[in-house]
């Protein structure tokens, strides 16, 4: 990255050397960004943030499929998970206001989105699901593959009944999109769009060891979109904004990378960290309860330990643990440090109670089993005096 702030200062838009410089970084990093995802290099955009990209995703394949069918928001319809993060819900609602129909899909007690509820909330107007692949606060994997079929069923089974010319609704003339927020697992999980059958992804550089503030969209590009930040032209006039160049190779490095690191299968040294830490806290702290599936199920990506101590106070517990060096979150650390009770917690049907005595550990390449035995030898005492 640090060329790209120092003599490789240019940028992309210029015509002259510099810019070509920059411009020739971008190429490449996208070539790389294209190949993670298995695109063509023209389906991925560059944006500041992954909330942007789910923001842009939402707004602009509804916006888009209206301007482009001539329809107007009113008579669309998307269909969303409740657990997703706040990126997607936020913007749900804004096009709730703006007249469009959400249905919101509760998670299973797991904190699981099941294919079946999915293709139960379709409706002929049906023109976007979204589901995150991962869900970031109690790590459940979500059946992507098995919704982006459903979702791809529900659109051959338009056009068939377009070509047959048996109905005349004007829903019927309507495509229908799949997109996921797979932020939390690109590190860990095959995320080639034709593997997961969906139309668009978002992903961020922060959570695979590249540098924050920056993330993207990939989409098909058959796929309607409007932009979202309108201006300069930049990205192929679909979100304008000088390109964030070391931002941009940064995160293709920490792409190119996580495939090494799952390769060398360093999602399993996490994972039995993580165990350790589980069974440590479980036989110090009996009344320790563990939030989404259960760890060793394929339904949880090896990171994440969500736990419940119930009658204890999560937030207090979390300011203990900071202050002996242990750091953990409450709810989402993406949520500008709020300690909001979860809302995925309480779509999973817990207990305000049991949601505020919850917080989540988030293990990563670097933690050692010192570390994990230092947690669990000052866990017990902490719990006991936060709680009531
Ligand atoms: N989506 C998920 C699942 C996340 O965990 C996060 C937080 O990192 C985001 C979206 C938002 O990402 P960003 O902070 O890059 O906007």
């Amino acid at each position: 990255m640090s060329p790209f702030w120092g003599e490789k200062f240019g940028n992309p838009s210029s015509i002259h050397g510099f810019g070509r410089d920059a411009i020739m970084a971008l190429d490449e990093a996208r070539e790389s960004v294209a190949r993670f995802f298995g695109v063509k290099d023209g389906e991925v955009y560059f944006t500041g943030s992954a909330t942007e990209a789910d923001n842009w995703a939402l707004w602009g394949i509804a916006h888009g499929i209206a301007k482009k069918y001539k329809t107007p928001l009113s008579a669309l319809h998307i269909v969303v998970s409740a657990i997703e993060h706040k990126a997607v819900l936020a913007m749900a609602q804004r096009l709730e206001s703006e007249g469009v129909g959400v249905t919101y899909i509760s998670p299973t007690n797991e904190g699981l989105i099941t294919a079946e509820a999915i293709k139960a909330a379709i409706r002929p107007n049906t023109i976007l699901v979204s589901v995150m692949y991962v869900n970031n606060e109690v790590g459940a994997i979500n059946p992507i593959a098995q919704i982006g079929r459903i979702v791809e069923q529900e659109r051959q089974s338009r056009l068939n009944q377009q070509k047959a010319n048996q109905l005349q609704a004007i829903s019927y003339k309507l495509p229908i999109h799949f997109h996921t927020d797979a932020v939390q697992a690109v590190q860990f999980l095959d995320c080639r769009l034709d593997y997961i059958k969906a139309d668009a992804l978002t992903f961020s550089g922060h959570k695979i060891y590249g540098p924050k503030g920056v993330g993207g969209l990939v989409i098909r590009e058959s796929v309607p979109l409007e932009p979202l930040i309108i201006g300069g032209g930049q990205e192929a006039d679909k979100r304008s904004g000088t390109e964030n160049i070391a931002g941009i190779v940064g995160l293709a490095k920490a792409l190119e990378l996580t495939t090494v690191w799952r390769a060398s299968g360093g999602a399993e040294k996490i994972k039995q960290l993580r165990g350790a830490l589980w069974q440590g806290i479980k036989s110090k702290v009996p009344k320790a309860m563990l939030n989404g599936p259960a760890l060793e199920s394929p339904d949880r990506v090896a990171n994440n330990l969500n736990v419940c101590f119930k009658g204890a106070d999560g937030e207090s517990l979390l300011i203990a643990l900071d202050l002996v060096g242990v750091a953990c979150s409450a709810g989402s650390a993406c949520a500008a440090g709020a300690t909001e009770p979860s809302h995925v917690l309480q779509a999973m049907g817990r207990s305000e109670a049991d949601v505020r005595a919850s917080i989540r550990f988030g293990l990563g390449r670097q933690n050692t089993e010192e570390e994990i035995e230092q947690v669990i030898k000052v866990l017990p005492d902490l719990v006991a005096k936060v709680s009531r």
